[in-house]
């Protein structure tokens, strides 16, 4: 199944907003196996639709809109198709109660207009809207499929993934399931990673292999097609382990983990704590560890000491090493973490300092990066980073090796 996306809205094309719906879905259809070949953006005008729909049908026999199913003179997409199509629009009996009480609900009065959102493509399917009045729907005609979906965000992406996805998925199931299972890998490049499997890549067909890199992190993942979940299994679980021979080294954790997650993990398993001192990061990496539910049990705390005066006022640092070796150095980092680590009473202390960029920090260039790590009562460990992207780039990149480092 091949799927274009239409995102309608004159917005769009302004500038004014990102095509954050079309992202989401293609998101969502990557995870049914669906192909997205084309985006498509229009701006609320119904000739104009009318030819990107005729386009659409061309290429594609999965058809999904975003936008302009409201109750506005230029909310056309509804009308648009019912046109294009030969469809009459009804009344969909269900979708106009539920407007009728959202209304009673806030008693507000309802007009007109209100009442056409419960209009629908005659023969379709509703989609439920559990966060604002216009429904979607999902409409089979001669061999395509069309979705039509509501435009914020807050209204399309539950209604994508709990009301068309799962009938998506039933459709593609008739012949069998898709299951996916995504590796995770830290401490290697997409480019390295992609050379090391390269077989793998090459050679696939059932379990495919897609991998993908962002924020110094990679990806594989594996798509099984089969009669059953069971049968599906032993494919994922074949090919894994072809991969992991390969690249296991870097494999960190599968699916929804995370670096954070699984750091959490690792030191409540071992009940050990650990506290931060954070430069460059200034909090960063104290923040994504309390993402994680239970953090509580091993982040004990830490400080934010981004100047030298905060260094050695709030930590305790010595003048006099920053002074002869610089804020941006191992010894500075290896100070930060043993100072940390002392003030909170922690098994392990952490410290990161740098040159976050654009501008070099005195001698040391933009990217330059310095993490410490104080454990027990053993030398402060210390490691460099040269890094060359953005100022944001590599503060988050910094927080995620750090992760990393301690993950070893
Ligand atoms: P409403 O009932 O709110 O009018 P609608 O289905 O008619 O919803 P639109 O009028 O097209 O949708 O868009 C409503 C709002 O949704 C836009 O102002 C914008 O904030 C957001 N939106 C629309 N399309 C997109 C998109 N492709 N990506 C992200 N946000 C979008
Ligand atoms: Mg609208």
């Amino acid at each position: 199944m091949n799927a274009e996306i239409i995102a309608v809205g004159s917005e769009l094309l302004l500038g004014q907003i990102a095509n954050t719906n079309a992202k989401f879905i293609s998101t969502q259809l990557s995870e049914l196996g669906i192909n997205v070949f084309y985006h498509t953006v229009v701006g609320d005008n119904g000739d104009r639709l009318k030819r990107a729909i005729e386009i659409a049908e061309s290429r594609a026999d999965l058809i999904i809109f975003s936008g302009g199913l409201g109750p506005t003179k230029d909310d056309l997409t509804k009308e648009t198709i019912a046109n294009h199509l030969g469809l009459p629009l009804v009344f969909d009996d269900v979708a106009l109660s539920y407007i009728e009480q959202f209304f009673a609900q806030w008693g507000r009065t309802m007009t007109e207009n209100n009442r056409k959102q419960a209009l629908i493509l005659e023969g379709s399917e509703v989609l439920a809207n559990h966060h604002g009045m216009a429904p979607g729907m999902l409409l089979e005609k001669d061999g395509r499929i069309y979705i039509l979906l509501p435009g914020p965000p807050k209204e399309i992406e539950p209604m994508f993934q709990f009301e068309a996805k799962p009938k998506l998925a039933a459709r593609l199931n008739e012949g069998g399931i898709i299951l996916s299972h995504v590796l995770r890998f830290y401490g290697i490049g997409e480019a390295e990673l992609e050379v090391q499997v390269q077989d793998i890549l090459d050679n696939q067909t059932n379990p495919t292999v897609a991998p993908l890199a962002g924020d110094g992190e990679v990806t594989l993942r594996i798509t099984a097609k089969a009669a059953t979940e069971e049968e599906a299994w032993p494919l994922i679980r074949a090919k894994e382990a072809e991969i992991l021979a390969i690249v296991g080294e870097y494999h960190y954790g599968n699916n929804d983990d995370s670096l954070a997650s699984k750091i959490v993990e690792m030191l409540l398993h071992h009940n050990l704590t650990i506290a931060a001192a954070e430069s460059l990061t200034a909090g960063l990496f104290q923040s994504e560890l309390a993402e994680i539910p239970g953090v509580s049990g091993t982040l004990v705390g830490g400080m934010v000491t981004y100047t030298e005066q905060a260094k050695v006022q709030q930590l305790g640092i010595e003048q006099s090493l920053l002074d002869q070796y610089g804020v941006v150095s191992s010894e500075c980092a290896a100070a930060m973490a043993l100072k940390v680590r002392e003030k909170f009473g922690t098994d392990i202390g952490v410290g990161l300092t740098g040159a976050a960029g654009p501008e070099p920090h005195g001698d040391q260039p933009a990217g330059t990066i310095w993490i410490g790590f104080s454990i027990g009562n053993s030398e402060p460990i210390t490691r460099k980073l040269q890094l060359l992207g953005m100022r944001n780039s590599n503060r988050i990149r910094a927080v995620k090796l750090a992760y990393s480092y301690l993950m070893r």
